[in-house]
């Protein structure tokens, strides 16, 4: 299991889930020291895995690959799931990611919780040595659970890991990994992973609609189709309306005071307002009227709303719109 008498290092890839953690446990007890690898971008947080790292006492690097996932994310080798979610080139450029913190921090090997069947697009065998493939690291990534229904790998074929230590588990059934839990006493650990945004329906129309048109996305924006009602004017303006009060605080939070506009409806019950790009004159009246029409305004009342902008504040007096006069305009 030695190399040259150092010990033998493995990185993970985590999610945070029941899996990555047996995975782990697994090399921990043949003696593998591991550590995990966690990426972020606004479609999907790594903080499933932070909670993993700190119940199982497993360090955690965690890294933002906003950037280079947008570039993947426009265009993916094997196109996309039922929604936005490109989870073979995903996990390719997770792989090959963490491949180069492999080499950089001297890990002998990558290791993975993937189960061999037990997701229909990012786990059957194809999918495993596409993964492989077009990260660059064939050869180099251990599925612990798996391992011994897939090809040997560099680590077993080294020695450093006992290919008859490893697991032949396959399939969506939980009963073994809640089994091999028992034995291993992991009583607690996160909810299954998932939660990753490319999979929702209507934020992935949302995101289609903001790189329909824009050409450089900022990781803000991304956060900011989360929140709120988005609305697309026929100019191309994009008006976001808070529905709750977290929205309007996250509104708040993201917006770009470089450029974006915000508004609320002065001294009664608003939601918080932003309108993005280059809006006209009109289009600020517009946007002034829907806040007016979300707020909770009397009847047939006019209402002044303060508007924010990058050249300092305005108020403008307008007649609220109703939500159904304007719903051709939601994105
Ligand atoms: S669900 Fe999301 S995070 Fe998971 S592999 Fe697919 S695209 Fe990647």
């Amino acid at each position: 299991m030695n190399v040259n008498q150092e010990k033998v290092k493995a990185l993970g890839l985590c999610s945070g889930g029941l899996d990555s953690i047996l995975a782990a446990i697994v090399l921990k007890k043949l003696g593998i020291d591991v550590e995990w690898i966690s990426f972020e971008t606004p479609f999907f947080s790594a903080d499933k895995a932070k909670i993993a790292a700190g119940l199982v006492q497993i360090p955690l690097m965690v890294k933002n690959i906003t950037a280079i996932y947008m570039q993947m994310l426009k265009n993916p080798n094997c196109g996309y799931g039922k929604n936005m979610n490109p989870c073979m080139d995903c996990h390719a450029l997770m792989f090959r990611l963490a491949g180069e913190i492999m080499a950089e921090k001297g890990f002998h090997f990558l290791f993975s919780g993937e189960v061999l069947g037990q997701r229909p697009m990012s786990q059957t065998r194809p999918s495993l040595k596409y993964v492989e493939k077009h990260s660059g690291m064939r050869g180099h990534i251990l599925r612990p659970l798996s391992a011994r229904k897939l090809d040997e790998t560099i680590p077993e074929r080294k020695g450093w890991v006992d290919r008859s230590k490893l697991y032949d588990i396959s399939g969506r059934g939980r009963k073994r990994q809640i089994e091999l839990a028992r034995e291993f006493g992991v009583t607690d650990y996160p909810a299954p992973a998932g939660g990753c945004l490319l999979t929702d329906k209507g934020y992935c129309h949302r995101l289609k609609d903001l790189l329909a048109h824009t050409d450089n996305v900022s990781k803000n924006e991304l956060m900011l189709l989360k929140f709120g009602r988005h609305f697309r004017t026929p100019a191309g303006t994009k008006i976001i309306i808070g529905r709750t009060m977290e929205d309007n605080e996250n509104i708040l939070k993201y917006y770009d005071p470089q450029s974006d506009i915000m508004m609320r409806v002065n001294n009664f019950p608003s939601p918080t307002v932003l309108v993005s790009g280059s809006a006209s004159e009109g289009e600020l009246y517009l946007a002034a009227s829907m806040c007016a029409g979300y707020a909770k305004l009397p009847e047939e009342v006019s209402a002044e709303v303060t508007v924010a902008g990058t050249k300092g504040y305005k108020t403008l007096l307008v007649f609220p719109v109703k939500p159904l006069d304007i719903k051709h305009l939601l994105v």
